[in-house]
């Protein structure tokens, strides 16, 4: 039995990567052993792995999508860093991945699920966004299915995953899950997608949107033609709080209206929470408080906590509060975020 030292630190980035609330009480989970880990080999880098992660069956949601539905919406050492969906679209050539977890582990479940789904092979992966919980399952596939598998992302996502992003990722999956990702290489996208793109798998088509910065600067989401599907990443969330550091509360405003202009009835599935028609405006409404709220405030220099106690009195926030995993830990950062935006607006 090997023990890892915890992972070193990564101050500069340490506040943005933290994003969620609860992640503090990971980091200080992180400094303890993690007694579940073995060796199997003698070279140090490769032979420590995590545990493997339990089964987690596909639901299927439309005519050729399944989703692995992640239960949780934050990474733990408990749920081993399973807070994220991973979806699979069933096409005549093959399978496409749209996001494939936060970890090899996490991938390698997937493909055992998959395999009793289809003898197919899969045939693409797309990343929507460079927040490791939607890309560094990609090593699983790649050992899987071949290096040269495509891997379409965004040139913005790919160059965050090849620099320090991608380490700072890796690392603090490590540290949330109390290592329970440890062996998970960064395996970076190889194809580059954009607004427009269009991919033809047969019986299926597949069509890349991007407008603009939402949750982060290079949000891609899918849209699977024939089943009036879409999947959005984590530009919408169902009954669950985005990691907004990087992203924009107008900006992800545009971003939804442009989306329901351009795909009009679509059915919503989010990288967290359930699949709906609803989704959209779920997401809308939040969002569209908090940012009134926030530009009153700022209008005011009234400051964040002004603008927190404002939108959490409003109903159109109030009411989401039950039902939202994570709510009280990470509303009140969600809020003076919008404020800080607003602030610099203005
Ligand atoms: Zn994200």
């Amino acid at each position: 039995m090997q023990r890892l030292r915890p992972a070193t630190a990564f101050q500069p980035q340490r506040r943005r990567l933290l994003g969620w609330g609860l992640a503090a009480a990971g980091l200080a989970a992180a400094g303890a052993a993690a007694p579940h880990l073995a060796a199997f080999a003698t070279d140090a880098a490769d032979f420590i792995r995590g545990p493997k992660v339990p089964d987690v069956p596909f639901t299927k949601v439309s005519d050729h999508v399944f989703v692995i539905y992640a239960a949780d919406g934050f990474p733990t050492e408990s749920n081993q860093g399973m807070m994220s969906n991973i979806t699979a679209v069933k096409t005549a050539k093959g399978v496409v991945i749209l996001d494939t977890g936060a970890s090899v582990q996490i991938g390698e479940m997937a493909i055992r699920q998959l395999r009793k789904l289809t003898d197919q092979p899969v045939v693409a992966v797309f990343n929507s966004h460079y927040h490791g919980d939607h890309w560094l399952g990609n090593d699983a596939f790649v050992s899987a299915y071949g290096q040269d598998l495509p891997i379409y992302a965004m040139p913005h996502t790919r160059e965050q995953i090849l620099g320090a992003t991608g380490t700072e990722w890796q690392q603090a999956m490590l540290k949330w899950t109390n290592q329970s990702s440890a062996g998970t290489r960064i395996v970076a996208p190889n194809r580059d997608v954009k607004h427009g793109d269009v991919f033809d798998f047969g019986d299926v088509t597949l069509r890349a949107h991007h407008y603009g910065t939402a949750h982060t600067p290079s949000d891609v989401c899918i849209e699977v033609v024939q089943d009036k599907f879409t999947y959005v990443g984590d530009v919408m969330m169902n009954r669950r709080i985005a990691n907004m550091d990087d992203g924009s509360y107008p900006g992800s405003l545009a971003y939804m209206d442009k989306m329901e202009q351009a795909i009009p009835g679509s059915n919503w599935l989010p990288g967290h929470g359930h699949a709906g028609r609803e989704v959209m405006a779920w997401q809308r409404e939040l969002f569209a408080a908090i940012w009134e709220h926030a530009q009153q405030a700022a209008r005011d220099m009234a400051g964040p906590d002004a603008a927190i106690a404002a939108a959490k009195a409003d109903p159109r926030v109030a009411s989401k509060a039950k039902e939202t995993a994570g709510w009280d830990n990470n509303i009140g950062k969600y809020i003076s975020l919008a404020y800080l935006e607003a602030e610099q607006k203005a």
